[in-house]
């Protein structure tokens, strides 16, 4: 990289899946003072232009399957000096992309040695990533030495994720997701074994990998344990070593971490984080009292995203700036501080005045505190349903629908409604093989559920798939646009 000219401060860009040259690169990178930008290689071709251009991306390693997006963009990229190619092949596969060479040649020729500078301030950038974007352009976050560094300490800690040399550990979450939460940074500090399963993994990839490495820690998000869970259920695989599934980046179904912990006999720790905030910042794991409650009383301390971790302060403000009580029920916006929380969007001065307020990240969470200071996600700002001024929480909703035994996957938004402002609409996958009606879904929220007859879907619409985002995110703004008009169009409205 230095033979190139990367220098202190460059941003170096993956576009890369998990595996050992990505994890070299996480390295080498900020270990010469440069800036690690990890991109996410599923954004649009208009998204990735933006943000390779708004970091000054010098070099970009791409993986052998990112080849034809790049080459489509590369003529609008004019900062991209170098295009390094990550692959197994030994000969350059054909591409237009120029200059370019591949990994393994471009590090053979190099010293076995390298004297690391020494002397970087902590505070200097060592990585960065985008926000995927819900609304406008994605907005870049820098992390620092000292950030990813005080983070990864805060992983190993035992009453957060617990890392530890005797770990085999492996992230399913992208290294393009927020660092892969954290995980390569913590874990080669440590010396743990990784496990990267690279591009192309599914459940049954996943289940293997499991059972033959012997993983005692896995991450990603809700719809891999979902996915996961299907292959588990055939009692094929061995998956007696794993101490925890750790589960982010959307609220984890109380039903799927039943699943996980009374099913197949793994425990299931969620944690919540943002792009904004290195990730993590909660983390359910239960305080020993806790675990001596009746399950059902510990599952819902375990579905809630948990208790902020060493060094993090919350506060959660109502609308006239002033908090909540701790009582689990009066909701406020979630603000952080901490020595991993961003203070700035990088190059976005009005969007960063807007988001970080007398030194507070204003998350747009909106979040209830439990007398035992553990924190709900009740919603994201713009996902909340306010029905007639009251709010109806889409999280809630969801998490009772997707524990319903012909429920694969479920989703909730508000949808515009000529008397209440707003309305939940539901979106149901079913299981394979499985069926259930809209008046039987009904049924069993009221029932079974107990939810108030006003938060009751107005309406349930069966799909074959629910769109997601690039990491895997149910895509609410997709079924926003597409069904807007369902509900006024019945009132004739
Ligand atoms: P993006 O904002 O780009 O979708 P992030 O991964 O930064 O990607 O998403 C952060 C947001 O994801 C949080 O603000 C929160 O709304 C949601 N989130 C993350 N983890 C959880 C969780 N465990 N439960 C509920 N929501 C979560």
């Amino acid at each position: 990289m230095v033979k190139l000219g990367v220098k202190a401060g460059d941003k170096v860009g993956t576009l890369a899946w998990n595996d050992h040259r990505h994890l070299e690169a996480y390295f080498a990178i900020p270990s010469i003072g440069a800036v690690l930008h990890t991109i996410n290689i599923r954004l649009s071709e208009e998204h990735l232009t933006y943000i390779i251009n708004n970091a000054e991306d010098k070099v970009l390693l791409v993986d052998e399957g990112m080849i034809p997006i790049i080459e489509k963009i590369k003529d609008n990229i004019p900062t991209v000096e170098h295009f390094i190619i990550l692959t197994d092949e030994e000969t350059l596969p054909e591409t237009s992309l120029k200059p370019v060479q591949l990994y393994e040649a471009f590090i053979k020729g190099a010293n076995e040695t390298f004297q690391f500078l020494q002397d970087i301030p902590e505070t200097n950038p060592a990585g960065m990533c985008y926000t995927s974007a819900t609304t406008g352009n994605p907005k870049g976050v820098l992390y620092t030495h000292r950030s990813i560094v005080l983070h990864s300490m805060m992983l190993c800690f035992a009453d957060t994720i617990a890392i530890s040399e005797r770990d085999v550990a492996m992230p399913v979450v992208p290294m393009f997701h927020v660092n892969a939460w954290g995980i390569p940074f913590a874990t080669v500090s440590l010396g743990t074994k990784l496990v990267l399963p690279g591009p192309n993994f599914n459940g049954e990839v996943l289940a293997e990998l499991i059972e033959k490495e012997k993983v005692t820690m896995t991450a990603g998000v809700p719809t891999i344990w979902i996915e996961l869970a299907k292959v588990l259920e055939t009692g094929k695989y061995d998956t007696s070593s794993l101490t925890r599934v750790v589960c982010g980046g959307s609220a984890a179904p109380e039903g799927l971490i039943r699943k996980y912990e009374k099913e197949f006999n793994i425990p299931f720790l969620h944690a919540y984080g943002m792009t904004e905030t290195s990730p993590v910042v909660t983390v359910a794991r239960l305080k020993s009292h806790q675990e001596e409650l009746p399950y059902d009383e510990q599952l819902k301390y375990k579905g809630k995203q948990g208790l902020p971790t060493i060094l993090i302060e919350a506060k959660v403000v109502g609308e006239n700036g002033e908090e909540v009580k701790h009582d689990g029920e009066e909701m406020g916006e979630l603000l952080l501080r901490g020595p991993w929380i961003t203070d700035e969007y990088y190059r976005e001065p009005e969007k960063t005045k807007e988001a970080v307020q007398d030194g507070w990240l204003r998350t747009g969470d909106i979040v209830t505190v439990d007398e035992e200071g553990f924190i709900k996600i009740v919603d994201r700002t713009n996902d909340l349903i306010k029905s007639g001024g009251e709010w109806i929480s889409s999280v809630d909703l969801e998490n009772a629908l997707m524990a319903h035994e012909a429920v694969f996957e479920a989703t909730v938004i508000a949808v515009p409604h000529e008397r209440w402002q707003e309305r939940p609409v539901a979106f149901i996958v079913l299981k394979d093989g499985k069926d259930v009606t809209e008046e039987e879904l009904r049924q069993y929220l009221l029932e079974e559920k107990k939810f108030a007859k006003w938060w009751l879907p107005d309406k349930f619409i069966f799909l074959d798939e629910i769109p997601k985002t690039s990491v895997g995110k149910f895509l609410k703004r997709e079924l926003r646009e597409q069904y807007r008009d369902v509900l006024l169009k019945e009132q004739n409205v």
